[in-house]
């Protein structure tokens, strides 16, 4: 559990600026994101979205699902979903308040726990008709290889999550494709799209696989076969160029706390029992244990992990103070999920010694003694 130099401040000119954000606690270091004046994107972004005029742009979706809604029994727009707050809200609000017919695409995480299974279970139970993409062995050998080579642990459930639901549009001919909120400018990272209704589907694999393009290595080449939910090829490409890709968060204002709200009413969701080391709550990624690592991975590599992330959120939504920001990163963003050890020694099949030397080589040594 190693602690950064300085929680404010590493000024080392010929490799790392490390700074936060004068307004959450956003770090210089997160991949993509920018400043202004020492604020970052996804503050600057926040302030911004104060001004639009959100039922001018709920309006504009009504009009769109008119367009591309269904006859009876027919699905008219994919949604990704993972059983969690965020993706059953935007499921239940185009089921049932725009009268869409959702075919839900879900891929099964690495690890994943049993609040999460319960939770899929009881969202699908409340009326939902979902597509399941399992994670096999081969996605566990992939998996093995990006996080020995790059330190990202669930590198193949991030390619499926956001390629699946592509591949299986195209194969049900549904025109419409709904994520959930569009987090590169939200949070932090490219801020190209934040006023755009429509994305590229070029720029897909370039953001969501952290600028590393998942390519399948020699000693798996034989088992390509089973990673085809998981790369775009070229000439599918053209394929999908009339599929229209949204985001919720285009339509209405993103609030966590009100999905949440939503989903436990209507669609069973369900609180994890104990609180995660790393985690500063019991409602957030509860779904499956690789994330806790994914994030201590990003701790290790750019100093900072889900306190800061989570509680920088907090800060624009006015529910926490700098201070206490401060206050719980300090006690939270090195910690290392350890109670979750065996599990990914176990996932990735190779010994503690072998999993911490992985940690050790991808830990950012600017940043750490
Ligand atoms: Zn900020």
């Amino acid at each position: 559990m190693k602690k950064i130099k300085n929680f404010y401040l590493i000024k080392n000119k010929s490799k790392i600026h490390f700074f936060r954000c004068n307004k959450c606690l956003v770090t210089s270091t997160r991949p993509r994101v920018t400043f202004k004046n020492g604020i970052c994107t996804a503050c600057l972004n926040f302030e911004e979205r104060k001004k639009i005029d959100w039922n001018k742009r709920y309006k504009i979706l009504k009009k769109l699902c008119d367009k591309f809604r269904g006859r009876k029994g027919e699905y008219d727009v994919v949604v990704p979903v993972g059983g969690g707050k965020d993706s059953s809200y935007v499921a239940w609000r185009l089921k049932h308040s725009l009268k869409m017919n959702p075919l839900c695409v879900f891929c099964e995480p690495p690890l994943m726990t049993k609040i999460g299974e319960e939770n899929l279970k009881n969202f699908e139970k409340s009326g939902f008709d979902v597509l399941k993409i399992p994670h096999i062995e081969s996605f566990k050998n992939l998996n093995k290889y990006y996080f020995e080579k790059y330190g990202l642990p669930q590198h193949v459930w991030l390619s499926a999550i956001k390629i699946a639901p592509l591949k299986i549009a195209s194969i049900f001919n549904i025109k419409l494709i709904m994520w959930g909120e569009e987090g590169e400018s939200m949070y932090g990272g490219l801020n190209k799209k934040r006023n755009n209704m429509l994305f590229n589907i070029k720029d897909i694999p370039a953001y969501c696989q952290n600028k590393t393009p998942l390519i399948i290595p020699k000693n798996l080449k034989s088992k390509e076969s089973e990673f085809t939910n998981l790369v775009l090829k070229k000439n599918e490409f053209s394929k999908l160029k009339n599929l229209k890709m949204l985001h919720w968060s285009f339509f209405e204002k993103w609030d966590e706390n009100k999905h949440m709200i939503l989903a436990k009413k209507f669609c069973g969701l369900k609180d994890a029992s104990v609180k995660e080391k790393n985690a500063i709550n019991k409602h957030s990624h509860t779904d499956q244990k690789m994330f806790a690592l994914h994030m201590y991975l990003a701790y290790l590599k750019y100093g900072f992990s889900r306190a800061t992330s989570d509680t920088s959120i907090e800060i624009r939504h006015g529910r926490l103070t700098k201070n206490q920001a401060i206050k719980i990163t300090k006690k939270y963003d090195h910690l290392f999920p350890k109670e979750y050890l065996k599990d990914y020694c176990r996932y990735f099949n190779i010994s503690k010694k072998n999993f911490f030397s992985i940690l050790l080589k991808h830990t950012n040594k600017n940043l750490f003694e």
